[in-house]
């Protein structure tokens, strides 16, 4: 059990789930990229065997020379460029993953204008668009979609309207065919990408309920845990925490500490339950202040276990003293004569100590403390 008694559960919880996000996120990134190479490579080997067909076929509208000049070597060149241009970006570290996401993203809309302007006589490249929206939508991030989709929109209106690049290609007023094509491709990207956005809201809805119930499920279990009058763990988690202890690789540096109020039973008798349940509520208060060393649990009655870690039995025990002074020097502003002592019984684990030893260890060096009372012993 880690120490959380100072620190927000829930933010902590959602910060390590955003954590994660954030590690995934990385991962389709630099798959969002290699789709882009990938995508260059594949549409360099298509257009060279068309090519190749082409020219075996005698179908070549054009020359051989020019064909694969306005075909394969400018717009390759050109994706080549983009290409080189994300792999720098994604190198490099002074770019955080939000602008490298951004980059990757609009540079393959880059790259899908490059293709599409350059086969524009197919009117099916108008869709290559929809890859490069869809792509964004694993990020679950409505402005990078959103951004990707509009400026994807904003190439094809573009390449359509001023660039014509293949003579062969009709222009979209020439030809109502045409126009109605492109109509119908703006149409549908701009469902398609409508649709994206939705599918990104519920997946965020889910990821949300998700962490909702995990954070439901956490403060429930820390309830289960925790001591209601005192506020610090209880018996159950200190069990866990051994049972933690014994699982994870034997550290040296575990102590444990059972500190028994004395008389209480006293304070009880002479001014009632609830003076005795104020002294355990001030007791556990002094414990908590020393969170940064202890974890403490309430073990039941007047009877509390403190687990020190990374800390030595000098240090341990002098720790000890500490709250010793600190229950002595407790002043109950109603009843003066109430004095609180405790008596202390600390013992180490060790290759040889496991922790059932460890508690049986602890508990006879309280014995030999309780003889005298007010007292640390050490097993
Ligand atoms: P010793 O110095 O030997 O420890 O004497 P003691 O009187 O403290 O004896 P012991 O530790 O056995 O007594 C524990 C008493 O604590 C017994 C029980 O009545 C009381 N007790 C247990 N739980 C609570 C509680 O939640 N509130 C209050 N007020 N008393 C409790
Ligand atoms: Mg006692």
């Amino acid at each position: 059990m880690k120490k959380i008694h100072n620190e927000d559960l829930d933010s902590m919880y959602i910060g390590s789930v955003q954590e994660e996000y954030t590690k995934i996120d990385g991962r389709w990134l630099r798959l969002h990229y290699k789709t882009s190479v990938g995508l260059v490579i594949f549409s360099f080997l298509v257009e060279f065997a068309m090519g190749m067909l082409l020219i075996n076929s005698e179908m070549l509208t054009t020359t051989v020379n020019r064909f694969f000049w306005k075909f394969l070597i400018i717009p390759s060149g050109i994706n080549l460029i983009c290409i080189a241009l994300e792999m720098f970006i994604m190198k490099s570290k002074r770019f955080s993953q939000n602008y490298k996401i951004y980059s990757v993203s609009l540079i393959f809309v880059c790259i899908c204008f490059v293709l599409f302007t350059a086969h524009s006589t197919f009117v099916a490249t108008y869709y290559i668009f929809a890859i490069a929206i869809m792509l964004t939508t694993i990020y679950a991030n409505y402005r990078v979609t959103s951004i990707t989709a509009l400026t994807s929109i904003i190439a094809i209106v573009v390449s359509e309207l001023f660039v014509r690049w293949d003579v062969d290609k009709i222009s979209i007023f020439q030809n109502t065919h045409r126009l109605n094509d492109f109509m119908i491709a703006l149409f549908v990207l701009i469902t398609f990408s409508i649709v994206c956005m939705v599918a990104i809201r519920f997946e965020r809805e889910k990821n949300s309920a998700s962490i909702q119930k995990e954070i439901e499920r956490k403060q429930l279990q820390k309830s289960v845990h925790m001591d209601e009058m005192t506020g610090i763990y209880n018996r159950k988690a200190f069990h866990a925490e051994l049972k933690n202890v014994e699982d994870t690789t034997p550290d040296r540096h575990h102590i444990l500490a059972i500190v028994d109020i004395d008389k209480f039973k006293n304070i009880n008798d002479t001014w009632g339950h609830h003076v005795g349940d104020r002294c355990l509520i001030e007791f556990a208060k002094i414990l908590k202040e020393f969170n940064k060393n202890i974890t403490a649990f309430r073990y039941g009655g007047d009877e509390f276990c403190l687990l020190f870690r990374g800390i030595d039995m000098e240090n341990a025990k002098s720790i000890c003293e500490e709250i010793q002074l600190k229950v002595n020097g407790l002043i109950f502003e109603d009843y003066p004569n109430l004095k609180l002592t405790a008596s202390f019984g600390l013992a180490a684990i060790s290759d040889e100590v496991d922790t059932v030893r460890l508690f049986i260890h602890a508990d006879r060096a309280l014995y030999e403390a309780k003889k005298t009372r007010n007292a640390i012993r050490v097993f």
